[in-house]
């Protein structure tokens, strides 16, 4: 035992640990990761990367510090001696949800690993008193309620740094909270959240909503308040310009006290721009450097050099574009700063496409991004590829040299090292401990592809996952579920791009097929993970037609044997972390194109799942290492499906009638035993929806399904141990996932950090 970590830890606690309470041992865990933390925070030289972001959906945080600090088994060993059971205590701990989904846990896996290659690379972003919303099934349809994680103990410390924020003509204070970020061998980095004093969580009326307009009490109370009225959008530029502007101010002072004298801002400081929430902090550098003395062309050219730009989405509704009167009102000091860029930017092309301030007066956030920073990116080779051929052709036209991929990246210490110990130790006897800082290694891993006894204890390790998580969501929700079945699992943002739909009309089928006497090759359990943005209705009737669905599989004695679904409440990584490790197939099944990478996808292939896809995003560079032995591919192609939207020709009523199949699964969705167990309204505009519109193009894609998933059920249920090679395979192939190699990448063709 460590006498050192069990001295300090009574310390913390004022009494032996076996009389202290499982609240004070937590804390005292707090104040112990705190405390070595602190020593790894290095000072810096060079350039610095302030990754700015609406989100970082970070997670439980303690036991991800355990493990980076390499204290993980000993504290665990030290509370076992003292009757107390770490894993109880790690319940103890709130979850910070703040983001919703890729797009925020990206930006923490980035956190995580700049901290352990040792780069100077902090966050800015906002401290939402409440994260992503937490929701529960209340009369089997989605209810929200608010998600608070600040507690007295909460690790974003408070500090002193204030910075004045002009928001609609009058002056609030952003005040700085840190929370530190240590790496895994590496050094202790920070997240800078900022917040106002002001903020008051009682304005918060039923569920969810509260009073919008007001600003002083509201700002920062949630994260994404609901933007289906003005008040909300509003809402929304106001928290964007506080991050902006407190975060220029916070970069430009530590850039000041490091000996920066503004001119040469680029040689001390690197911004990344996530997505375009943070877009605004080109303009307000552009202004508080103007307000130093620097000229506008010249803090043009600066900021330039400054910052990039990642994009991660093609949905056209997603790329932020804002009435000018919107900005007007709220950041009226912003206006003449992007007035001039516009302008600036017509002078390089009289292309009205690539205009910031369009002929409505609207002001498109992306187009500011890509003008005026030196780089570009999309997240996935085949995403990158779309952006220069179609969405930004015309911009790739006129910067070629900006535009660059960085394939998205997981961190392995969460998703491998914290979320399956079980694997993580059976990798690290076969092939030694180096893969966790060098993921490349997991490909050692194919020297035993052909060894009976390693697939065998693979096969027993996602076994006893499996029983882990019935066993966790017996104790959630009381659902009992067969672990000897295959584990199917869609868990992910509910959206029709990603097609829970698609899975819907799968389950019906198998359900009618079981019904007819065709029984499948192995019962499957079907679990979703999923929340729908409040006010999207078809997402939350989906929703309700799978949890419908459940209700009549279940009761149904013929047909539960072989078919479960479960809706998992709540999804968030804390539950992330007990689905994925005990998940046979992995459900990635998005239209092709729409989906920008995916990083789901990758957690489940390093913990063993082969992948059942489309080739969409991350997929097609997953199938490209694995092979097409090792992964379920099928669907429609990408390019099928863009040339099928630019015809504009596709009718889904021309599918369901001429497809019995097809028919079949859409109109069980409104017929008896679907009305007896759940709601019309749902289920009958959930299929006309699909009927009439079918956006994302469901019907062409579904009898492909079909076939794929039941080849992967035939294969699974013939050969336990090729399946078990298969999963080897994969997680052997994973290494290039990792966020490590994401950062290198970034660090080697955009930021040059330390230098
Ligand atoms: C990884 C992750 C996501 C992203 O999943 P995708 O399948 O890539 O959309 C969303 N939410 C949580 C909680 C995650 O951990």
């Amino acid at each position: 035992m460590n006498k050192e970590l069990n001295r300090k830890l009574m310390t913390f606690c004022g009494k032996p640990l076996e009389a202290a309470s499982d609240e004070e041992i937590y804390t005292a865990l707090l104040n112990l990761v705190q405390e070595l933390g602190q020593k790894n925070v290095k000072p810096v030289t060079g350039r610095k990367l302030y990754y700015i972001s609406a989100e970082f959906l970070i997670g439980k945080l303690l036991s991800n510090n355990l493990i980076n600090l390499g204290i993980y088994d000993d504290v665990r060993e030290i509370l076992k001696e003292a009757g107390k059971n770490l894993s109880d205590i790690e319940e103890l701990e709130p979850e910070p949800s703040l983001g919703n989904g890729g797009l925020g846990r990206l930006a923490a896996c980035f956190l995580d690993s700049l901290a352990t290659l040792d780069l100077p690379g902090d966050g800015i972003g906002l401290r939402y008193h409440c994260g992503l919303f937490r929701q529960s099934f209340q009369n089997d349809v989605q209810s929200e309620a608010p998600d608070f994680w600040l507690t007295d103990n909460s690790p974003a410390e408070k500090t002193d740094i204030v910075y004045p924020v002009q928001l609609a003509g009058k002056e609030y204070s952003a005040r700085l909270y840190k929370l530190k970020v240590t790496g895994y061998n590496g050094r202790t980095n920070s997240l800078n959240l900022f917040d106002l004093d002001t903020v008051d969580e009682s304005l918060i009326a039923d569920g969810i909503s509260f009073d919008k307009t007001d600003i002083e009490k509201n700002l920062t109370l949630f994260l994404y308040p609901d933007d289906s009225d003005e008040a909300g959008r509003l809402l929304r530029i106001y928290q964007q310009y506080l991050m902006v502007s407190a975060g220029a101010q916070l970069i430009l002072s530590e850039c000041e006290a490091r000996g920066c004298d503004f001119h040469n801002l680029a040689d001390y400081a690197a911004i990344q721009i996530n997505d375009t929430h943070p877009s605004m902090v080109i303009p307000e550098l552009i202004r508080l450097l103007g307000e130093k003395g620097i000229d506008f062309e010249e803090a043009v050219q600066i900021v330039t050099d400054t910052c990039a730009y990642t994009n991660h989405t093609i949905l056209a509704e997603a790329l932020e574009k804002w009435p000018r009167h919107f900005l007007d009102q709220v950041v009226p000091q912003l206006m003449p700063v992007i007035e001039k860029l516009d302008a600036l930017a017509r002078t390089r092309t009289d292309d009205e496409s690539c205009a910031i301030i369009d002929n409505w007066q609207v002001v498109h956030m992306a187009n500011m991004d890509i003008h005026f920073t030196h780089s570009t990116n999309g997240v996935a080779a085949l995403h990158t590829q779309i952006l220069k051929d179609s969405e930004l052709a015309n911009f790739y036209r006129l910067y070629p040299e900006k535009f660059n991929n960085k394939t998205n990246g997981i961190t392995f210490r969460r998703w491998l090292l914290e979320c399956n110990p079980a694997l993580a130790g059976e990798i690290e006897t076969l092939i030694g401990p180096g893969f966790k800082q060098n993921a490349d290694e997991l490909e050692k891993l194919l020297d035993f592809t052909e060894d009976e006894q390693v697939l065998k204890q693979l096969t027993d390790i996602k076994k006893a996952n499996k029983k882990a998580l019935a066993d966790w969501l017996y104790h959630k929700q009381g659902v009992t579920i067969n672990p000897d079945a295959m584990f199917a699992i869609q868990s992910k943002r509910l959206h029709e791009y990603k097609r829970q739909q698609l899975n819907l009309l799968f389950l019906i089928h198998q359900y009618l097929e079981i019904k007819a006497g065709h029984t499948p090759a192995v019962p499957l359990v079907s679990i979703f993970g999923a929340k729908a943005a409040p006010a999207y209705t078809i997402a939350k009737d989906i929703i309700h037609a799978l949890i419908a669905l459940s209700k009549v599989v279940a009761a149904d004695p013929q047909a539960a044997p072989w078919l479960q679904i479960v809706f998992v409440e709540n999804y968030n990584v804390t539950a992330a972390e007990k689905m994925i490790p005990a998940c046979d197939l992995s459900e990635q099944i998005s239209l092709a194109s729409k989906e920008a990478s995916g990083t789901g996808n990758m957690k489940f292939m390093l913990n063993g799942a082969l992948t059942l896809g489309t080739m969409d995003g991350a997929n097609v560079e997953i199938a490209e290492r694995v092979g097409n032995d090792h992964i379920y591919i099928f669907g429609q192609s990408s390019k099928q499906v863009i040339d099928r939207y630019a015809k504009g020709d596709y009718c889904s009523h021309d599918w369901y009638e001429s497809d019995p199949n097809i028919r079949r699964a859409i109109d069980f969705l409104c017929g008896p035993e679907m009305l007896k167990a759940g709601h019309e309204e749902n289920l009958s505009r959930l299929r006309n929806e699909l009927l009439h519109k079918d956006w994302f193009q469901t019907l062409p894609d579904f009898n492909a399904y079909l076939v794929r998933k039941g080849q992967a059920m035939a294969d699974y249920a013939h050969s336990p141990q090729e399946w078990s090679r298969k999963a080897l395979v994969n997680i052997a192939k994973a290494g290039f996932f990792s966020s490590d190699r994401t950062i290198a990448e970034y660090n080697r063709d955009i930021w040059h950090l330390g230098k």
